[in-house]
């Protein structure tokens, strides 16, 4: 599915016509960088910003031949934009996918990613931990229209292979989960999501596009929140869904196109930006918040640390197997309930409490009050969510000014 199975950072070797191959056959820091830059005629250095959301037409003839899709022009920014198209192109070319959507947030990825293919009758099977707004789709908003679901615990694959079902439709699947850190075996459920035909629908944000490339283990369609890893600077929101071109052009494109959930050219234009530095962030960001999660292990208080490329997690090695690094989150418990979680937040000079991540500021949340409140007591528990849980975004602050605020706000706490 991959137009380009192997970048050089796979270990591909440059390729003989180097000049010829073009954008696909590059590393990826050059395609960040580069990818999908198109110059206006004043020769700018960095991308434009077309904030624009019409377009004017030489003539009628080419504004009826736009119309008729004879001419690839652009028509309406509610329908495409030339910033817009230049962040669709980098990160497709990053993906290693055929075509890139981008969308206004990562929820109107998920949503139209899944209603564009999605109607009355057809059935979704999910993982259980799931991104709180991403759990309401799947168990709330989709039931609406007729779409029935199951949950299953995505690690148990046992329980993927009872659930799928022929006349399963589509597969959605966060790993790792938020905030528990769970990897899902992406190969086993690809495998046997498509033996009874269903597509896999993957939620990479945890494990950004740096780390993790669902496409090499047969997923469908891959979906971001621009607003974490890709901006990582919490400056704006912003989406993609990355697939085949046909799904783009037969299914997303016709949805988008008539219900809106399009990228403004200013957030395209941040995320564009973004990109440039993703991997040099996301990168510095895994390898800090792995040597925090070592030395959270031997902070008093602290019962448990959830890392993917900890030795103690008990998928190490698949998370290993998937995932480039372990990612830029840290879960971890403490051993005093809720009371103790928001005095450590309280006693936190560096850390600020925030329920976002993937920023370069270092961000701390505790699930079961905020993004996790609304899904209930008992379901919180079925995933493993308890009153003294944190999840901390790593940032790029020094790692040893990350450690000593959360050793004295741990030590310090009542
Ligand atoms: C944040 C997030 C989303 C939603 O993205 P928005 O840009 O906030 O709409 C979806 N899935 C995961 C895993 C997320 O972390």
């Amino acid at each position: 599915m991959r137009v380009f199975p192997g970048s050089k950072d796979n270990g591909a070797a440059v390729p003989e016509n180097f000049a010829d191959a073009g954008p696909d056959a590059w590393g990826e820091a050059t395609k960040l960088v580069r990818g999908g830059l198109e110059r206006s005629q004043f020769g700018e250095t960095s991308e434009a910003l077309y904030l624009n959301s019409g377009f004017v037409y030489p003539d009628a003839e080419t504004a009826a031949a736009r119309f008729a899709g004879d001419d690839d022009g652009y028509v309406y920014s509610r329908y495409g934009n030339p910033t817009v198209s230049m962040f669709e192109e980098r990160l497709r070319l990053l993906e290693g996918a055929e075509a890139c959507y981008g969308t206004a947030s990562g929820m109107a990825a998920v949503f139209t990613s899944l209603a564009c293919q999605l109607t009355a009758g057809d059935h979704i099977v999910a993982s259980r931990a799931l991104f709180g707004s991403c759990f309401q789709i799947v168990t709330n908003i989709l039931p609406r229209f007729g779409v029935t679901f199951e949950l299953v615990d995505g690690k148990d694959l046992d329980a993927w292979k009872t659930a799928l079902v022929p006349g399963t439709k589509c597969v959605f699947v966060e790993t790792p989960s938020n905030p528990t850190l769970e990897i899902i075996d992406l190969a086993a459920v690809c495998e046997m999501a498509h033996k009874v035909g269903a597509r896999v629908v993957i939620d990479n944000v945890f494990a950004t596009p740096v780390l993790q490339k669902p496409l090499d283990y047969g997923a469908d369609i891959i979906v971001y929140s621009g607003t974490k890893h890709i901006d990582g600077q919490g400056r704006c929101l912003g989406g993609a869904i990355l697939s085949t071109e046909e799904f783009k052009e037969k299914e997303l494109k016709p949805m988008i196109r008539h219900t809106g959930p399009s990228l403004s050219p200013f957030n395209a234009w941040v995320l564009l930006k973004g990109l440039e530095t993703l991997k040099l962030r996301v990168n510095a960001q895994s390898r800090s918040a792995l040597t925090i999660a070592e030395a959270l292990q031997s902070v008093p208080d602290v019962a448990e640390v959830i890392y993917p490329h900890l030795d103690t997690h008990p998928q190490a090695g698949l998370a290993r197997a998937q995932m480039g690094e372990g990612g830029t989150v840290v879960t971890f418990i403490i051993d005093g309930g809720r009371e103790q979680a928001f005095d450590i937040l309280r006693r936190l000079t560096i850390v600020d409490i925030s329920n976002n991540l993937g920023d370069s500021k270092s961000l701390i949340t505790h699930p079961a009050s905020t993004t996790h409140r609304n899904i209930g007591e008992e379901e919180r528990a079925r995933v493993g969510i308890g009153e003294g849980m944190l999840r901390l975004s790593v940032g790029l602050e020094e790692t040893d000014d990350l450690i000593a605020d959360l050793t004295q706000a741990i030590g310090e706490a009542a």
